[in-house]
């Protein structure tokens, strides 16, 4: 592979490889992988099956976010001596809550040119299949496993208006979509992707209230991607109204019907509509 080759050094691969379905490796990525010297792989079994599926030999080593740090030498001298190498991740795109990012800083430190073969990754196809917002939008990846850190890190894009992506484990999905509630309110919409490009690929669109109720009734298995709407919610001065009787008085004045003014009133305050339509109800 002599694409970008410059003085004697080799090249640095990030190579992207299916996240499920593996009709999804490209033609390309096939190509720098009978070309390389050496790839490192975040799992080498896992990367050996898929060389083995394409019928491809090559040596393989481990790179993951524990021995990264030492194997980031092995790598960039092999690289200076002039021998391409390839970076795979179990699945994906490395560097994307994958490792690749450090070996990627030593390269361009070392002047060592990288090369990105693009292929599958999860947040992107959970993006676009959201019907948000793909003008702007906010990657995040996984989130604290601790409730209250989680919730803290939540609120930090509450007021975001772009569109919000998690990377989220199985066991950890209903916590998370709880902990959404809480901080982004029940009405916020959420789009879940789940087994992207597998047999049970399912893409849900709901509110964060429906969504948790829904996870809390359905078995959670797979892979997921969560992906939340940006915040529509125009912050005005409504907000700061001590009551929430001054607070609809005020939309009401303003000409809104009363159903209008609890849902404008609901929206500025995060809450669902049932919440303030309750609280009216008790105050009768
Ligand atoms: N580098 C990968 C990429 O490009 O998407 C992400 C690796 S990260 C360690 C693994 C997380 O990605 C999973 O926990 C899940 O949130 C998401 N993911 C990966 N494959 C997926 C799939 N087929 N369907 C849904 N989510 C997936």
């Amino acid at each position: 592979m002599e694409k970008g080759k410059k003085d004697k050094k080799g090249n640095l691969y990030l190579i992207a490889t299916p996240i499920g379905n593996m009709d999804d490796i490209s033609p390309r990525a096939v190509e720098v992988l009978n070309s390389v010297s050496l790839v490192a792989a975040e799992d080498t079994r896992v990367t050996g099956n898929l060389l083995k599926k394409l019928d491809i030999k090559k040596p393989l080593i481990s790179y993951y976010e524990h021995n990264s740090a030492m194997r980031e030498e092995k790598l960039i001298s092999t690289l200076i001596n002039g021998n391409d190498v390839a970076v795979v991740s179990d699945a994906g795109t490395p560097a994307i809550s994958d490792p690749g990012e450090y070996i990627v800083k030593a390269c361009i430190e070392n002047e060592i040119e990288v090369f990105p073969i693009p292929g599958p990754c999860a947040f992107v196809c959970a993006l676009i299949v959201s019907g948000f917002s793909t003008k702007s939008f906010t990657f995040v990846g996984f989130l604290p496993s601790k409730d209250s850190q989680r919730e803290l890190e939540l609120k930090k894009y509450s007021d975001n208006k772009e569109t919000l992506i998690f990377y989220e484990a199985p066991h950890r999905l209903l916590k998370t979509l709880n902990s959404m509630k809480n901080i982004f309110g029940s009405e916020r919409n959420v789009s879940i992707s789940r087994e992207i490009t597998k047999k049970f690929e399912e893409h849900k669109h709901f509110n964060l209230n429906d969504a948790c109720e829904y996870y809390e009734n359905n078995s959670i298995k797979g892979e997921f991607v969560i992906v939340v709407e940006g915040n529509k919610t125009e912050k005005t001065e409504s907000v700061s109204f001590k009551t929430l009787e001054e607070h609809l008085k005020h939309y009401i004045n303003a000409g809104l019907a009363k159903n209008e003014a609890i849902k404008m009133v609901a929206k500025d305050r995060n809450v669902s509509k049932r919440d303030i339509y309750d609280y009216f109800k008790k105050d009768k």
